[in-house]
């Protein structure tokens, strides 16, 4: 079976693991700290906080700022549910902005201002599929309404990416992102204040951790905030940091395979479109828009039968029962209509351009075959 995604994980990650046990540091150590320092230099930061999940690297990008109950916070609604629940996690409620277009699966700024409310304390921008969030429109968003502006770039990793723009940026290095570290995230904010109390958060909101504590000579600390246990463990780190390095490699062969997928689709099914190509350097997920008159559970039937996992990227939250249930009579059309459409279809660096192949000719048999009567071949 072709799956969606899946890890790259081999005798590095092995040999990594086995050196974090022999070392008998195993969680919070001098690994965390490495892994932080790299992906920050990675992301011309000068600072990073590895935490458990890209969920509570945003859970404590809000929480950083106290946002809190009363306080509302702009969420696309085509996105994985963590986004919203972020929000929800603070108390606070949020507001769903519809996407651009069907080509432009991102946050809409001009749906974003109608939404903006003497309530709205930020807004969190998702950059789908790898496609950046445009920075200066952002930027000048979130200022003229005086904004906290959070990009949720679990979807974009990589020196391709560009500078952090938002206040606080999050990452994701679950088993399905571009890098994983099984389950992991990480928080970068150009602020250094923020960053610490970031920091100071991820762990109980001690003044200092276990590890720091070897090297004074007072073994006590102080909490000054409400803290999580967001830890990252060694073993985490250990793979990070292996993973890491093979980040921009990977990158590239996602973008030759997206070249591949851009070119079949001409010759093989153009009436599918697919937004994420030319659109971005590190693509994450390989989204296609079928016809709208596609049956999308038929075909993702036939290219099952086929070899061939496919998924969807998203169902829209506003319409999942929990928000559908305490936020009703929600409408966004053209996130509704993308994620009717949407079809996901397999990309990771294993691949070769062989499997894009093989994928697009079964879409083309299985949407060729819909509507056509028995007698066709
Ligand atoms: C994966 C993902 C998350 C959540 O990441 P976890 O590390 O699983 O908590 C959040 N937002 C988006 C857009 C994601 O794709």
């Amino acid at each position: 079976m072709l799956l969606v995604s899946e890890p790259s994980l081999g005798a590095d990650e092995k040999a990594a693991l086995a050196e974090v046990i022999d070392s008998n540091w195993i969680t919070m150590g001098a690994r965390v700290h490495a892994f932080e320092q790299a992906f920050a230099d990675m992301h011309g930061a000068a600072d990073a906080v590895a935490v458990s999940s890209c969920t509570a690297a945003l859970h404590l990008a809000l929480d950083a700022f106290d946002i809190g109950p009363g306080d509302e916070v702009l969420v696309p609604s085509l996105s994985f549910v963590a986004t919203a629940n972020s929000a929800v996690y603070c108390g606070a409620k949020p507001v769903f902005v519809d996407i651009q277009s069907l080509d432009r699966p991102l946050i809409d700024p001009a749906d974003a201002a109608k939404k903006c409310s003497s309530r709205t304390r930020a807004v969190v921008v998702m950059h789908y599929g790898g496609m950046l969030c445009d920075p200066a429109a952002w930027r000048d968003f979130a200022g003229r309404n005086g904004l906290l502006l959070i990009e949720d770039s679990a979807h974009c990793v990589g020196p391709e990416r560009g500078e952090i723009y938002g206040d606080v940026a999050a990452f994701s290095f679950y088993g399905n992102k571009n890098i994983t570290t099984g389950e992991g995230g990480m928080v970068i904010s150009h602020d250094p204040a923020v960053t610490e109390r970031i920091r100071r958060k991820r762990g109980g909101g001690l003044t200092s951790g276990t590890y720091q504590r070897l090297g004074l000579r007072a073994g006590s600390y102080d909490v000054t905030t409400l803290g999580y246990n967001y830890r990252m463990t060694e073993l985490n780190a250990a793979i990070g940091l292996r993973q890491l390095e093979k980040l921009p490699n990977w990158n590239r062969t996602r973008r030759h395979l997206m070249a591949e997928y851009s070119g079949a689709v001409a010759r093989l099914c153009p009436e599918v479109t697919l937004p994420i190509c030319d659109a971005t350097q590190n693509p994450h997920i390989m989204a296609a828009v079928l016809p709208s008159n596609a049956d999308r559970p038929a075909v993702m039937g036939g290219l099952h039968d086929d070899g061939v996992q496919t998924s969807m990227h998203y169902p829209a939250i506003h319409t999942l029962s929990w928000y559908r249930e305490r936020y009703p009579g929600i409408r966004l059309p053209i996130t509704e209509a993308f994620a009717k459409r949407e079809l996901t279809l397999p990309l990771h660096p294993k691949m070769t351009p062989a499997d894009v192949e093989h994928v697009l000719a079964s879409l083309a048999r299985h949407l060729g075959n819909q509507g056509e009567t028995d007698d066709v071949a």
